[in-house]
C-alpha cells in the first residue's frame, strides 16, 4: 500500500479536503468528563476534533446502519394504496474511525451485502462512505483497560478495509492509502514521500503500543471450541445468564451486532411508515413469536445465543471471522460484568474444570 508523510499541523486539512469534495465528515469529539462521541464536522467545531480520546461508547456504526430508519411510506389515496420506498444515499466520510470499528463495518458488509440477498438500504448508505482509519497509538487516551483488538485480530493498526489510514508518529503522521479514492488525496501538497526511518518508527510504535493491552483473551480458541461443540454446560450458561439484567446495552454498543426488527407505525390519518430498528438478543421479545410463544424464554438461553452467534465455528466459517472485533464496549457497559472478555474467561475456567477430570483412563 502506498504511504505518505504529512505534518501534524496539516492533519485536519484532510477533513477540509473531504468537505470540499462534498462529503459530510463525521469525526470524534470530546464531551463532558469521559464522554466522547462522533458528530458532523462544521466550521464551528472543526478545531475541536480530537485525534486521541477514549473510545466513544457508541461506535460510528449508526452512520451506515441507523438505530431507526424508515424503509417505506404507505399512503391511502384516491381509493388505493401508494407505497413509496424511502432510500437515503448520503455522501459521508468517517474521519478517525478506530481499527476495531472499521472491522465492525466490514463485518456489517459481510452480513448485509455478502450473502444471497443484498440489503439495498444498507448498500445505498455504504456506497459513498469514505473511511479514514486512525491507528490507536496513545496508550493513555486511545487504549482502555477493556480494549482487546490485539486478540480479535483487528488492531491496533487495521490491515485493510479503509480508504485512508493515519498513524501518529509524533510531529508527523503517516498516511496509508487503502483504495484509489484514498490515494487520490495524495495529490495534495500536504503529503510527501517518507523514508525508511518512518517505517521503522511505525514498527517501533506498534510494538510498544501492543504492550499496553491489559485484557488479553488468549482463551478465545478454547471458548470457540467449547461453544462450537456445544460443550459449555447448562450450569455455566446459567451462571452467565443470572448476571444479565436484560438491558440490551451490550448489543446496542457493539459495532459487530447486526440484528434488527421491522415495525409499522401510523404517522398521519392516511399514512403509515415501516421502520427498521436495532434489536437485541438480550431482550425477551427478540424471539417471541406471533401468538406469544417464546422458544428462548429464560435469560441464560438468550445469552448463550449471543455468544454462539459471536463465537461458533459455523458463523466464523460463514463470515470469515468471529463477530467480535475486540472493542471492549460490552465489558465497559455491562452491569453484570459479562462482557465478552469475562464470558471467555468464565467458559475457559469451566472447561479447565472439565479437563481436570480428563477422559483418559485404563
Ligand atoms: S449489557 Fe450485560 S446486563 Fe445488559 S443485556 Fe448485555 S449482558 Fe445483559
Ligand atoms: S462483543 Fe463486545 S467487545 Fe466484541 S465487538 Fe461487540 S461490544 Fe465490542
Amino acid at each position: 500500500m502506498k504511504a505518505r508523510i504529512l505534518n501534524r499541523a496539516d492533519v485536519l486539512k484532510i477533513v477540509d479536503q473531504l468537505r470540499q469534495q462534498d462529503y459530510e465528515v463525521i469525526a470524534p469529539f470530546h464531551g463532558w468528563g469521559r464522554d466522547t462521541f462522533f458528530d458532523t464536522v462544521t466550521d464551528e467545531n472543526r478545531e475541536r476534533i480530537e485525534l486521541h480520546l477514549p473510545n466513544p461508547y457508541y461506535p460510528p456504526k449508526r452512520f451506515v446502519l441507523p438505530h431507526i430508519e424508515r424503509l417505506l411510506k404507505v399512503r391511502r389515496a384516491n381509493g388505493g394504496i401508494q407505497i413509496e420506498p424511502t432510500y437515503e444515499e448520503p455522501k459521508r466520510a468517517i474521519f478517525g474511525i478506530r481499527s476495531c470499528d472499521l472491522a465492525g463495518i466490514y463485518h456489517l458488509d459481510r452480513f448485509y451485502l455478502g450473502r444471497d440477498f443484498r440489503d439495498i438500504y444498507y448498500e445505498k448508505r455504504r456506497r459513498n462512505l469514505f473511511l479514514v482509519n486512525l491507528v490507536c497509538t496513545d496508550p493513555d487516551r486511545d487504549i482502555s483497560d477493556e480494549c482487546f483488538c490485539v486478540c480479535a485480530d483487528t488492531g491496533p493498526a487495521a490491515r485493510d478495509h479503509f480508504d485512508l489510514q493515519l498513524m501518529d508518529l509524533g510531529n508527523e503522521f503517516m498516511a496509508v492509502a487503502g483504495t484509489p479514492a484514498g490515494e487520490a488525496l495524495f495529490a495534495s501538497p500536504i503529503f510527501r514521500k517518507g523514508g525508511v526511518e518512518h517505517i521503522q518508527k511505525r514498527h517501533t510504535i506498534l510494538t510498544e503500543v501492543r504492550k499496553r493491552f491489559k485484557t488479553t483473551t488468549s482463551w478465545f480458541a478454547t471458548t470457540i471450541r467449547c461453544v462450537s461443540q456445544g460443550s459449555v454446560s447448562e450450569r455455566t450458561w446459567e451462571e452467565i445468564g443470572n448476571r444479565c439484567l436484560e438491558c440490551g446495552g451490550c448489543t446496542y454498543v457493539c459495532p459487530a451486532c447486526t440484528c434488527f426488527t421491522v415495525s409499522d407505525r401510523p404517522v398521519a390519518a392516511n399514512e403509515m411508515e415501516r421502520v427498521r430498528i436495532w434489536d437485541s438478543c438480550a431482550l425477551s421479545g427478540f424471539t417471541r413469536m406471533a401468538g406469544g410463544f417464546n422458544p428462548r424464554r429464560t435469560v441464560h438461553d438468550r445469552r448463550n445465543r449471543r455468544f454462539f452467534r459471536k463465537l461458533a465455528h459455523y458463523f466464523i466459517q460463514r463470515e470469515l471471522s468471529m463477530a467480535c472485533v475486540g472493542c471492549g464496549r460490552c465489558a465497559d457497559v455491562c452491569h453484570g460484568d459479562i462482557g465478552m472478555p469475562s464470558v471467555v474467561e468464565m467458559i475457559r475456567r469451566a472447561s479447565t474444570e472439565v479437563d481436570k477430570h480428563e477422559r483418559v483412563g485404563y
